[in-house]
């Protein structure tokens, strides 16, 4: 057929050679042609009218003979990457093994042998990923034993935090230094950190969205220290590492595997300053974490 060129199984014909379209353009066409033939066309048509545009080879490929479910290609782009592409769409389905679908506890990618330095380098020194960082004065990252055994995770840093860029440092954090000293151990051989780690103005609750953003930061954390327990405190980190709506009342004291850890929620070091009748209950939590950890309660001096 004048003007056309036609392509069987194992034949390519030559060309007509255009003087105006350059020789790259014809190699590039033939090697297209190629790896038509390779998809299993056998009869291959393209018509090769006197072009104005240098594009016309790529609409010939939408004149297939056959049905192609690959996108037409185009010359721009090398032929054998868009070949490797094609082949990958034109392979008979496999049946892969599904991942398991994610838990409450699960949402957040693995990432093996992290380290907390890396993990705070990736936060940076001015994250300004979520509104928080208006009104910060520091980032509080967290502080302590990165190979702890016990993590305890708070809500966010409140002034104090904010002024010294470390965990549980104000009234709060007096009281859950004596809570970790109870349980026989000290503040440098646990993990304290927070759900979100800039302070949130007027020491409001962190809002969803911040959470969200600030939150894959402290699983990367708590992945990398692979502690035998967390202890959630309050409302707020409790529900969001459980992932519920629950008030802690509910599930207060009781264990829940959270990723590699064992977890346990618990009242908050401040709500236990307004209300220290509830000091009781939170003893008798801190009795279970630790048994789960070999602990002995701390002696008292006389
Ligand atoms: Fe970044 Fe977290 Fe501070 Fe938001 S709260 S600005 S995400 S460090």
């Amino acid at each position: 057929m004048p003007g056309s060129l036609r392509l069987s199984r194992g034949v390519v014909a030559d060309p007509p050679v255009d003087p105006r379209v350059p020789a790259e353009s014809h190699e590039k066409l033939e090697a297209w042609l190629r790896y038509f033939e390779e998809l299993g066309l056998e009869e291959f048509y393209t018509r090769r009218k006197p072009n104005k545009t240098k594009t016309k080879p790529a609409a010939a490929a939408h004149r297939v003979t056959q049905p192609v479910q690959a996108p037409a290609p185009s010359l721009a782009s090398p032929p054998h990457k868009a070949a490797s592409a094609a082949a990958v769409r034109a392979a008979p389905p496999v049946a892969l093994p599904l991942a398991p679908s994610p838990s409450l506890f699960e949402r957040v990618e693995r990432a093996e042998n992290e380290t907390l330095e890396v993990i705070q380098n990736h936060l940076g020194e001015d994250c300004t990923r979520c509104r928080l960082h208006k009104g910060r004065t520091r980032i509080v990252f967290g502080a302590g034993n990165r190979r702890a055994e016990l993590v305890f995770v708070g809500e966010g840093p409140g002034h104090d935090e904010d002024l010294q860029g470390l965990p549980f440092v104000g009234r709060a954090g007096k009281l859950l230094t004596q809570m970790i000293e109870a349980m026989g151990l000290t503040r440098e051989q646990v993990y304290i950190c927070n759900i979100v780690k800039c302070r949130p103005p007027q020491n409001r609750p962190p809002e969803k969205d911040e959470i969200a953003q600030c939150s894959p930061f402290l699983y990367r954390q708590l992945d990398a220290i692979s502690p035998k327990a967390i202890v959630t405190l309050g409302n707020i980190a409790s529900q969001t590492l459980l992932g519920t709506n629950k008030p802690i009342s509910q599930f207060r004291g009781q264990w829940f595997d959270f990723r590699n850890s064992k977890l346990l929620a618990t009242y908050h070091p401040a709500y236990l300053l307004r209300n220290p009748p509830a000091k009781g209950e939170v003893w008798k939590d801190l009795q279970k974490v630790m048994a789960l950890l070999g602990l002995e309660p701390k002696k008292r001096s006389r």
